[in-house]
């Protein structure tokens, strides 16, 4: 979908995004369960412009990727998949949630057993899920 805005809970960082992924995945990853505090909702962006760029904190979470978050208010923003400087951002940041979909669990295996997600979701456990977005 086309432009959007968004932004950090003390609203420190803010962002537009040229487009994004309006379908987006549900991960159950250990990573993004203790970053989130829960499954993490992201969404692919593509031309990412940050304000306020200094109050971002990076964390390299892997070789292949960081995560941003607010220095300020703690606000999880984003995941960067460092070789295809590709931006995944938290779909809670943007300012209109309305247009976003979950369609995809992935790393089921993973996923703790007291809650699921109600709705007929493609569920992909860790293996069906690096062989699906890592490949290539
Ligand atoms: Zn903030
Ligand atoms: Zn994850």
């Amino acid at each position: 979908m086309a432009g959007a805005t968004g932004r950090c809970l003390c609203g420190a960082v803010r962002f537009t995004v040229e487009s994004f992924e309006r379908e987006h995945h549900i991960c159950h990853c250990g990573m993004c369960r203790r970053w989130s505090g829960g499954p993490g909702f992201m969404t692919a962006a593509s031309g990412v412009v940050f304000e306020g760029r200094e109050h971002i904190g990076r964390y390299e979470s892997s070789e292949w990727a960081e995560r941003g978050f607010c220095k300020r208010c703690g606000s999880n923003l984003f995941y960067r998949l460092k070789p295809k400087d590709l931006y995944v951002i938290s779909v809670g940041a943007f300012d209109d949630p309305a247009p976003f979909e979950a369609v995809t669990e992935i790393y089921v295996d993973h996923q703790p057993p007291g809650y699921a997600f109600a709705g007929n979701l493609e569920r992909l456990t860790e293996a069906e899920t690096i062989a699906r977005f890592m490949g290539g």
